[in-house]
């Protein structure tokens, strides 16, 4: 199949990121990878190549905009345009806030929000010169409840629905450029090995036993939000195991 689209992924080396690189490789779209591990990165181009699909790589750490704009720019010197950008890059090191992990807590404000609005700053000239795009990003269950551990977690998941929403807002009617939110509940991924409070992990393993949603589970949320008709814009698509409270 030609190639015609083309999607950024942010952390494409693992888990959501991973999957959805894949999905949206197998449906015809010109992928470029990006996370930190280079090898993670260089097997899944393998991989993507070996289906028939195209895909680059380009090492980034979206805590950085200057990275974050040679990632897009790196997007549009391979393949000319960008159609998807999936901010999905995020770490989630749960914790009690009186366990006081001040770094763990700047981890996440860099990752899941920072990361998110240099994704947008290095695409949005791009897109609105294209007059068309999709900016996915990735926020969570938790950025609509909180649970003890997970205040700061979930205070980076809601600030990604507020940027998210805010963008939407703001878009330019007359253009083809859309925002979308996607807030997976407990996908099964390396997501939950950053937890370093053992009161935490002792509280998980107490709980009851639950099926996980799988990563391309959510592939296929974003799969569905970035085929729609241009007139048709996908807000936000809220996904949890059936046995989720
Ligand atoms: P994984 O841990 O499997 O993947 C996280 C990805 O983020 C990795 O590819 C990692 O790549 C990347 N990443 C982390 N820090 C950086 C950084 N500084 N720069 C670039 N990339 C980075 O977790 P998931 O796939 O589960 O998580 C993906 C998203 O989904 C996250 O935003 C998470 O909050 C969200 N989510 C996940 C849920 C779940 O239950 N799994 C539920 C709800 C939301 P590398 O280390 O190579 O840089």
């Amino acid at each position: 199949m030609a190639n015609t689209k083309t999607a950024i992924i942010t952390g494409a080396s693992s888990g959501i990121g991973q999957a959805t690189a894949k999905e949206l490789a197998r449906k015809g779209y010109s992928v470029m990878l990006a996370a930190r591990r280079e090898d993670r990165l260089v097997q899944l181009k393998q991989e993507i190549e070996a289906m028939d699909g195209t895909a680059e790589i380009k090492v980034t750490d979206v805590t950085s905009a200057d990275e974050m704009q040679a990632l897009a720019d790196a997007a549009i010197e391979k393949f000319g345009r960008i159609d998807v950008l999936v901010n999905n890059a995020g770490l989630m090191p749960l914790s009690f806030m009186n366990k006081r992990k001040i770094a763990e807590w700047d981890q996440m404000v860099d990752v899941n929000i920072k990361g998110v609005i240099y994704g947008i700053a290095a695409v949005l000239p791009q897109m609105e010169e294209q007059k068309s795009g999709h900016i996915i990003n990735v926020a969570s269950v938790a950025g609509h409840d909180v649970t003890p551990g997970s205040a700061v977690y979930s205070g980076t998941k809601f600030a990604v629905r507020a940027i998210t929403e805010g963008l939407r807002q703001e878009l330019d009617p007359a253009m083809d450029i859309r925002a979308t939110i996607i807030s997976p509940g407990a996908v099964a991924t390396e997501l939950s090995t950053h937890i370093t409070d053992q009161d935490i992990l002792d509280m998980f393993a107490s709980g009851g036993e639950m099926k996980f949603l799988e990563a391309v589970d959510i592939a296929r949320a974003i799969s569905y939000a970035v085929e729609q008709p241009a007139y048709v814009d996908v807000n936000e698509i809220l996904i949890r195991p059936r046995q989720q409270k």
